[in-house]
């Protein structure tokens, strides 16, 4: 049989999916790639049309149309606005697992995804030992509180201003939990997520104080590891399914009712991305764990206003008040439908007053690796937004989302703007001060 049949065949499943596709092209006036490339190429539309074509033995170039399905922020705006509900994220996220088994993954990515990544002890190490060492390489932007740049031209971090990791990783401050539920009655998993636990360790403090205050139970595991999104995006389904069976040999002997995280896109790939990649595993068992896990997952405003049952009070305003606007996170407000709960957060902390910006749920143009291998139109797609930021005469803006609070540091630094990023439940943690 021939390459392109063999991998025709492969991709047999994701016909009736690309069949839902009727070329209306209304995904193009959403799509945040396409505002600054203006490529049909960068469209769901066009990116379908390649699948369809590959698997209709069309192309005879496999590697082309991987290279633009990769050209992707998966921000779901294009499957949120389809009006014939194409799942388009799951073809995308489907097609470039089969498509990277086909083709085969670089020597240098096998070594990060499957060696570092899926094995987070060693993951642990690495990271904990360039944050030993960081000071000699980057130099610290006084503009935002904690951003960096790098003191020598640097091939991966570019013009970035970025968050430095933290001295010492949130699994260092606290490793392990197993509080029972107080006056609350509920009890919790608390899924860390590599960025907070790496990057944002204040952020995970924050949540235990609001967790202690609700009298909210906490179990949270030694040695977490990451959720696995950095391996599906680059279609490495063999670390994805390493890390989810790790992940599910942690949490599973424990009882709680909900696996929280601070993490917009960890608790998106959790509830979507798990079971999609689950569904069919010869893995004994992994395909209904995953249905368990992923059922129980809740993003942490969802957590506080929905389960706990916090209510928004109207505070008064005076000119003393800090203006705070918020960013929603493609993966919170896109992807799982969350949005009123973050604000709801927001506007309990009474020192600020709340203005929405202009377009609040643009994506920002971070999207993970594609932050990585395309900056430049990361940082394009990051300027509207940074614009918005700055229209809403904001001295801080609030999101939901460590990789979010990275892209807007990065942005706002930049720019020489004064503007805090912060994370909700900060905000939050921060209003129940005068309580404690
Ligand atoms: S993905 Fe949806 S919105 Fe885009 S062209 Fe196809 S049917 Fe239309
Ligand atoms: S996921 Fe986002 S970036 Fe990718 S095609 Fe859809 S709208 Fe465009």
């Amino acid at each position: 049989m021939s390459d392109m049949r063999k991998l025709a065949q492969l991709m047999e499943d994701l016909n009736t999916m690309l069949a839902g596709c009727m070329r209306c092209g209304m995904c193009q006036a959403v799509c945040p790639l396409f505002s600054v490339t203006r490529k049909e190429s960068d469209v769901a539309r066009g990116k379908l049309a390649m699948l369809d074509g590959l698997l209709n033995k069309m192309f005879e170039n496999p590697d082309r149309v991987f290279e633009h399905l990769n050209r992707c922020l998966l921000c779901g705006s294009c499957a949120v606005n389809c009006p014939s509900g194409v799942k388009v994220l799951d073809i995308f996220i489907k097609a470039r697992a089969i498509l990277t088994a086909f083709i085969g993954l670089s020597t240098e990515k096998k070594i990060i995804l499957r060696n570092i990544l899926a094995n987070p002890v060693n993951f642990d190490k690495i990271l904990e030992l360039v944050a030993r060492y960081q000071r000699f390489f980057v130099k610290t932007v006084s503009n935002i509180p904690g951003t960096s740049c790098a003191r020598v031209a640097s091939p991966i971090l570019k013009q970035r201003h970025f968050v430095p990791l933290a001295p010492n990783p949130f699994h260092r401050i606290v490793p392990y939990l197993n509080t029972p539920a107080g006056k609350s009655g509920i009890k919790i998993a608390f899924f860390t997520g590599c960025l907070i636990d790496k990057v944002f360790p204040n952020v995970a403090q924050a949540a235990l104080r609001v967790f202690s205050f609700h009298e909210v139970g906490v179990f949270m595991p030694q040695g977490q590891g990451c959720c696995g999104i950095p391996s599906i995006s680059l279609g490495d389904a063999k670390s994805f399914e390493k890390l989810l069976i790790y992940n599910i040999e942690k949490y599973k002997p424990f009882d709680f009712d909900h696996l929280v995280t601070l993490c917009a896109t960890c608790t998106a790939t959790i509830k979507k991305i798990w079971p999609l990649m689950a569904s069919g595993s010869l893995v004994e068992n992994l395909e209904s764990d995953v249905e368990k896990l992923s059922k129980k997952v809740l993003d942490i405003n969802q957590l506080v206003v929905s389960k706990i049952g916090v209510k928004t009070k109207n505070h008064e305003n005076n000119n003393e008040k800090k203006i705070i606007t918020y960013h929603d996170p493609c993966h919170l407000k896109k992807s799982l439908g969350v949005s009123v709960e973050p604000r709801t957060l927001i506007k309990l902390n009474k020192h600020y007053f709340f203005r929405e910006m202009p377009e609040a749920d643009w994506c920002c143009g971070m999207g993970g690796s594609f932050n990585l291998q395309h900056y430049d139109i990361s940082s394009s797609i990051g300027e509207r937004k940074r614009n918005n930021i700055k229209a809403s005469g904001c001295s801080a803006v609030a999101t939901a989302c460590p990789a979010c609070m990275i892209q807007l540091s990065d942005m706002l630094s930049k720019s020489n703007d004064k503007i805090e990023v912060k994370h909700t439940i900060e905000i939050y943690a921060d209003s129940l001060k005068e309580h404690y």
